[in-house]
């Protein structure tokens, strides 16, 4: 008996072919596996102190997208991110887009997700979708960098995917974690469990965490409508590895006389991108998870390293005017953001006239820059030990949504720690020391005196003074009771008086923008806070 004729046979008989384990189905499903892992790993590692063998913002450094919009935002060439992106878009032009379907952790979740709610709703993988619009919206996102505004946060899947593990999920395992360490019962039975790593002394919470998670499940649910919809049709990653895609020495191939025309290649192509003839392919679609090759009876669809140029289209059937209307709505984007009267300077201000409570961590560049580099992928949040470094809602205007804040009331600036600086991919928080922190001055506390004990109620009240770790407060007579007054000098802004202040619901110390210091260089700030010391001596 043929080969052909063999595997018809066991086709028609059970319904699989190829039982071997080490089809390259299996082994893209134990790469995934792996990558999936090695990014909740490099999650766990970013606490402070920041101790992980490999960069925790590794998988930032590979995205393409995300290193692309912050070049063109902020018009600065960043070294440290160009070799992993690079060498993942070079992969891509060299290979294909395996990228999407072997290492994009966001790929792997909606896999499993999609293996559960295929099973659920018996719907065929087939149907095509709409595959343009992920380049539409991609042409959204870099025009609107191109007028220095950062859209990319709101599309790219490693962002996404961190959003929702740092401030959905962190919360329950924290709390999960903190129960086994911390119970009694736990210490006598299993003493090993009381002490997990990365476990969180106090327990996190962050703010926009029912947002992010509608989003999130969102993406999720389109596996109802089609398999991989969010990378068929909407990941403007997936497109910008798409567009580089065509030319790659990886591709399918179909033998015609051992084909038997059964069309479970087409209908299993979680991407839609085999033709109905099942002979040619969308080249540009394709992420090589190799479906089609284990559902092939006789063997007929190989993936062999070729330059034949048989057996595919490139073409990306994108309509010009629709393509013009979303760079339309990139550019409207960075219209409204720019006009946005928070994002407007008052005066000569250095600083720009969003909320005064937009207090932004140590070491964060000037507004403009900043905003221009962040990519909200709340590794600073997750990595902050106080849990104060919250995503922005109103704060910093439409331009700033989501971006750190550093929320006192919630955890103050520690002044030990520097772990937001040595996360930050993209360096919106420039690396720095616990030494320079005394002269990074990221706001000013003011006291309200129509609310501060010692000065409404005249009773003693030595709260503030206790905490502050710079030594900013100093006490005058006045009205014949000595009373606090805060150092422009030494005051940095880190909001450990504000935690502590035992006035509630709002703090009589609250740290405002008033001292941000960041328009000046490093130097210039030192210099500041050196005129303290030269007046004391
Ligand atoms: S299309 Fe986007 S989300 Fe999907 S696998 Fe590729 S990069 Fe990841
Ligand atoms: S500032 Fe924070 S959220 Fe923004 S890129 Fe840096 S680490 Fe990510």
């Amino acid at each position: 008996m043929s080969t052909v004729t063999e595997a018809r046979k066991r086709f028609r008989e059970t319904g699989r072919v190829r039982p071997r384990f080490w089809r390259m189905q299996n082994v893209r499903r134990m790469v995934q596996i792996v990558f999936l892992a090695l990014f909740l790993l490099l999650l766990a590692f970013t606490v402070y102190p920041v101790r992980s063998p490999i960069p925790v913002d590794f998988f930032f450094r590979a995205d393409p997208l995300a290193v692309l919009s912050t070049f063109i935002a902020s018009r600065e060439v960043i070294g440290a991110l160009i070799p992993l992106a690079g060498f993942m878009l070079i992969l891509t032009v060299v290979l294909g887009r395996f990228f999407c379907g072997w290492f994009c952790p966001m790929g792997t979740v909606i896999d499993l997700s999609d293996r559960f709610l295929v099973r659920w709703k018996r719907r065929a993988a087939g149907a095509r979708g709409f595959p343009q619009v992920k380049y539409y919206l991609l042409a959204m996102v870099l025009v609107s960098a191109l007028f220095s505004v950062q859209i990319a946060y709101f599309f790219d899947p490693f962002a996404i995917l961190t959003r929702t593990v740092v401030w959905v999920l962190f919360a329950p395992i924290a709390l999960l974690g903190r129960m086994l360490t911390g119970s009694p019962m736990v210490a006598d039975w299993a003493p090993a469990l009381t002490h997990i790593p990365f476990v969180p002394e106090s327990q996190p919470h962050y703010r926009m965490n029912l947002l992010a998670a509608l989003l999130f499940g969102g993406i999720l649910a389109l596996g109802l409508v089609s398999r991989r919809f969010w990378c068929r049709n909407l990941c403007p990653l997936g497109a910008l590895l798409a567009l580089l895609s065509g030319w790659g020495i990886v591709r399918r191939q179909t033998q015609s006389d051992r084909c038997i025309e059964c069309h479970r290649c087409d209908r299993e192509c979680k991407m839609g991108s085999i033709l109905p003839d099942s002979h040619r392919y969308l080249a540009r679609e394709c992420i090589y998870c190799y479906n089609c090759v284990s559902v092939c009876a006789p063997g007929a669809t190989s993936f062999p390293i070729t330059l034949r140029r048989e057996g595919f289209e490139t073409g990306t059937d994108i309509h010009r005017r629709r393509l013009l209307g979303f760079a339309a709505l990139g550019m409207l984007w960075a219209g409204i953001s720019a006009g946005d009267t928070s994002a407007k300077r008052v005066g000569n201000s250095p600083i720009k006239a969003s909320s005064p409570f937009r207090i932004r961590p140590p070491g964060s560049l000037p507004e403009d820059q900043f905003l221009q580099k962040c990519v909200r992928c709340s590794l600073c949040m997750k990595v902050c030990p106080t849990n104060g470094l919250q995503p922005a809602l109103t704060e910093a205007g439409i331009e700033g949504f989501w971006t750190p804040v550093l929320v006192p009331r919630i955890g103050h600036c520690a002044q030990h720690c520097t772990a937001c600086g040595d996360v930050c991919p993209t360096d919106a928080i420039q690396p720095f020391t616990a030494e320079e922190k005394k002269y990074l001055f990221i706001g000013r506390a003011y006291i309200d005196r129509s609310t501060c004990i010692v000065w409404a109620q005249d009773k003693k009240c030595l709260v503030c003074d206790e905490h502050c770790s710079y030594r900013a407060l100093y006490w005058k007579v006045v009205d014949g009771l000595r009373r606090p007054f805060v150092n422009e000098y030494l005051c940095t802004g880190c909001g450990e008086c504000e935690a502590k202040c035992p006035v509630q619901p709002i703090a009589a110390i609250r740290v405002n923008t008033m001292g941000d210091l960041r328009h000046l260089t490093r130097e210039a700030q030192k210099r500041f806070y050196e005129r303290h010391l030269e007046k004391k001596e």
